[in-house]
C-alpha cells in the first residue's frame, strides 16, 4: 500500500480509518463511537468499547501460537537467559495477577514497578493490565528521592521491586532505595512485593509491609485469573517523562486507543508481524520499553527480546550476537547506544550473521549524520530515525517500511505517521511557516489513538503544558522543526535550546552536528553561555573516540572550533571547547543541557534527580575549573 494514500485517509477520514484499524484487536464489546470529541482537546477513542491489553497481548494468541516464543530475556549481567512461549507467559502472568489480587489490588488501583529489565517486570506489567490495575514503571536505579516523588504522585496500593539490579557487573541493591523512598513519601504504599534475584543477600523485609514473591508464586502457581474488561478510555498505565526540561509529567495512557496504535505501528512502521522477532534495547522503564518491548510485539503476536546489560559487555558485539541467535527482524535502539559502540572498533559490527535483520530504528534524541553513516555502513542495513515523545507513546515521524519505504534523508526522522496532523508554526505569530523555515512542531488535535489522555490527576497541567502556547488549540511538541519541500521534517532541538549570539538565533543541534563531523569526536554537547558582549556564546563539551590516535585534547578542541567556523560561520564559533570523558545525561540517555549550561554559567545545576552518572557532572566541573 502507498504511504501517501494511507496517511491521507487517516487525516481526511479519521473515524473510518481508525474504525478499520480497531479491527486488529479483540473487543469484548465493540466501540459505540469511534471518536468522541465533545470536550476538546480531551478526546475519547473507541468510546464505549471494552477491551483489555493483557488479553490482546497474550490470551488471544494462545490458540494459534501457544508454543511460539513470546518473550526472551537476556542478561549479560547475571549471564542468564529466559525464554517464554505464549503459553508459559500466560501462566506466569496469571499467577502474578493472582498474587496481586491476594494483596488487595484491583481495578483502577495504581501499582509502582521498580525493577530492572527482567522477566518479572514484564509479568508484573501484564498482570496489572489483566486485572485493570494501573501500573507506573519507574526506571530501576532512579534515586530514592525520585521514586518518592512518583509514589506521591501516583499514590500506589502496591510497589513491586527486585532485590537488586546490576550494571557493568556491579550489584545495585534496590530494596534500600525503596525503603528510603517509602520513608520520604507522604503516601507510601501499604505493601511492597519483593522479587528476589538472589543478588542482595543483605536485603531485609519490613514486617507487615514487605512480602516476598517466591512463596506467593508457589502458592498461586497455575491460578486462572479472569481478564477484567475495561472501557476503552479507562487508564491503563502512567509513565513519567524523562525530566530533561524540568519536573517530569505523569503521562496517562488509555486502553483501547493504545492497543490499536500498537497494532498499527507494529506492522506499518516496524514491519514486524506475528511470528517475527523484535529486539529493542530500551529499558522497560521508558516509553520505548513499554510500547516496543512489551505491548507492541506481544499484541502483534511477535517475539520480543529484552536485554539487561551494557552494549559493550561481554564485548561490543553483544547486540549483534543476539540478532543472529534469535533471527531478529527489527531492532530498536537509541543514538546514544550507537555512539557508545562508535567509540569502539567498527569491526565488532561485522562479527555476526545479520541476514535476518532488516531494519534498525533509532529514537530518543537527534541522530547526527556521522553516527547514522557509521552505523549504516557498519551493519549494511537501513537505519530509520523515528521521532516521538513519552506523551505520544508511538512515533510521530518515521519512515514506514511496512507500507512502502520512502527514501531515507539523513538528519530527518521522515514523514508523519498515520493520524498525526502536523504543522510547523512560527512561535511568535502562530502562523504556519513556509517549507524550509524553522518553527515549532505542533499536532492539530484531536491527538490520535495511543497518545496521552491527560496528565495523571492534573487536567490543568495537561492543558497548560501542551495546549496553551498558541491562540489556536494546538498540541505543542516543544521542539523546533523544519519541513522541507518533500514533506520531510527535521527536528532542530527543544524550544528552550536556542543560543542567541548577538541577535543570531542558533540551534544547539546544528552546532553539535558540526562538531561531530570532526573525526576524533564521539559526542558533543553545545550550550549557550552568558556573555557580556554578545549576550550568549556557544560552549562545547565533547568526548573523544577511544581510537582517536595521538592527538592531544587541546589539539582536538582547536580543530573542533575550526570545523564549526568553517561549516557554520564565525558567528557560531564556540567560545570554548572542553574535552571530557563523559557527558551528563538523563537515565534515558538524553543530554542534560540545562545542567551543563548552569555549570558553565557558575549556577546551581538544578534538579539532578534524573542524572545517570554523577561522575560525568564532576568531570564537567573539573574541566570548567581547568579551563578550556
Ligand atoms: P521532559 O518532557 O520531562 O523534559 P523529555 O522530553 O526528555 O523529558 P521524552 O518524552 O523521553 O522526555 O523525550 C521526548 C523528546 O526527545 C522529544 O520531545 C525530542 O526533544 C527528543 N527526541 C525524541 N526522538 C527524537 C528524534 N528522533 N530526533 C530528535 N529528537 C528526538
Ligand atoms: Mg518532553
Amino acid at each position: 500500500m502507498r504511504y501517501e494514500d494511507f496517511y491521507r485517509r487517516s487525516i481526511e477520514q479519521p473515524e473510518e480509518f481508525w474504525g478499520e484499524q480497531a479491527r486488529a484487536i479483540h473487543w469484548n464489546k465493540p466501540p459505540e463511537k469511534i471518536l468522541d470529541y465533545s470536550n476538546p482537546p480531551f478526546r475519547k477513542w473507541f468510546a464505549g468499547g471494552e477491551t483489555n491489553l493483557c488479553f490482546n497481548a497474550i490470551d488471544r494468541h494462545l490458540g494459534e501460537r501457544g508454543d511460539q516464543l513470546a518473550l526472551v530475556c537476556i542478561s549479560s549481567e547475571t549471564n542468564l537467559t529466559r525464554e517464554l512461549t505464549y503459553r508459559e507467559l500466560h501462566r506466569e502472568v496469571s499467577t502474578f495477577a493472582a498474587v496481586l489480587q491476594s494483596l488487595g489490588v484491583g481495578r483502577g488501583d495504581r501499582v509502582v514497578i521498580y525493577m530492572p529489565n527482567m522477566a518479572e517486570a514484564v509479568f508484573a506489567m501484564l498482570a496489572c493490565a489483566r486485572i485493570g490495575a494501573v501500573h507506573s514503571v519507574v526506571f530501576g536505579g532512579f534515586a530514592a528521592h525520585n521514586l518518592a516523588l512518583r509514589i506521591d504522585d501516583a499514590k500506589p496500593k502496591l510497589l513491586i521491586c527486585a532485590d537488586a539490579g546490576m550494571r557493568g557487573g556491579k550489584v545495585i541493591p534496590y530494596k534500600p532505595l525503596v525503603d528510603a523512598a517509602c520513608a520520604e513519601a507522604q503516601s507510601p504504599p501499604p505493601h511492597v512485593l519483593v522479587v528476589d534475584r538472589g543478588l542482595d543477600s543483605g536485603r531485609v523485609l519490613v514486617e507487615g509491609r514487605d512480602v516476598a514473591y517466591a512463596p506467593l508464586r508457589a502458592q498461586f502457581d497455575g491460578a486462572e485469573v479472569q481478564v477484567e474488561w475495561l472501557e476503552s478510555n479507562e487508564p491503563s498505565y502512567l509513565l513519567y517523562t524523562s525530566g530533561t526540561t524540568g519536573k517530569p509529567k505523569g503521562v496517562q495512557r488509555d486502553v483501547g486507543g493504545y492497543a490499536v496504535a500498537m497494532a498499527l505501528s507494529m506492522w506499518s512502521i516496524y514491519d514486524v508481524r506475528a511470528g517475527q522477532v523484535m529486539f529493542s534495547t530500551s529499558d522497560v522503564g521508558w516509553a520505548v520499553g513499554h510500547s516496543y518491548n512489551v505491548y507492541g510485539p506481544l499484541i502483534a503476536g511477535a517475539t520480543s527480546v529484552l536485554y539487561e546489560g551494557l552494549p559493550t559487555n561481554p564485548d561490543p558485539a553483544v547486540w549483534w550476537r543476539i540478532c543472529e541467535q534469535y533471527g531478529v527482524r527489527t531492532m530498536f535502539s537509541s543514538p546514544t547506544g550507537i555512539r557508545v559502540l562508535k567509540k569502539q572498533d567498527a569491526s565488532w559490527l561485522k562479527k555476526h550473521d545479520l541476514s535476518k535483520l532488516q531494519w534498525l530504528f533509532l529514537a530518543g534524541e537527534p541522530l547526527d549524520e556521522p553516527t547514522a553513516q557509521w552505523i549504516t555502513e557498519g551493519i549494511g542495513k537501513t537505519i530509520i530515525d523515528n521521532y516521538w515523545q513519552t506523551e505520544t507513546g508511538w512515533p510521530v515521524l518515521s519512515l514506514m517500511p511496512g507500507l512502502d519505504l520512502k527514501p531515507v534523508k539523513f538528519g530527518s526522522p521522515g514523514l508523519p505517521t498515520p493520524g498525526y496532523k502536523l504543522r510547523v508554526i512560527d512561535d511568535s505569530s502562530g502562523e504556519d511557516v513556509a517549507a524550509g523555515q524553522k518553527g515549532v512542531l505542533v499536532i492539530e488535535p484531536p491527538l490520535p489513538p495511543g497518545c496521552l489522555t491527560t496528565v495523571w490527576g492534573d487536567d490543568a497541567r495537561f492543558l497548560s503544558s501542551y495546549f496553551s502556547h498558541f491562540n489556536e488549540l494546538l498540541y505543542s511538541s516543544l521542539d523546533w522543526a523544519i519541513r522541507d519541500e518533500d514533506g520531510y521534517t527535521f527536528i532542530l532541538g527543544r524550544t528552550d535550546d536556542v543560543i542567541n549570539v548577538a541577535g543570531h538565533r542558533l540551534g544547539t543541534r546544528e552546532i553539535e552536528e558540526s562538531c561531530s563531523t570532526y573525526p576524533g569526536v564521539a559526542e558533543a554537547a553545545v550550550v549557550g553561555v552568558h556573555d557580556e558582549l554578545k549576550g550568549q556564546v556557544p560552549v562545547v563539551f565533547a568526548t573523544l573516540k577511544a581510537t582517536a590516535g595521538d592527538e592531544t585534547p587541546a589539539q582536538a578542541a582547536a580543530r573542533v572550533q575550526q570545523r564549526v567556523v568553517e561549516q557554520l560561520g564565525a558567528v557560531a564559533r564556540p567560545a570554548r571547547v572542553y574535552v571530557v570523558n563523559a557527558l551528563p545525561k538523563t537515565r534515558s540517555g538524553k543530554l542534560l543541557r540545562r545542567s551543563l549550561q548552569a555549570l558553565a554559567e557558575s549556577r546551581d545545576p538544578g534538579d539532578l534527580s534524573t542524572l545517570d552518572d554523577p561522575s560525568a557532572l564532576d568531570e564537567v566541573k573539573r574541566a570548567l575549573e581547568r579551563g578550556a
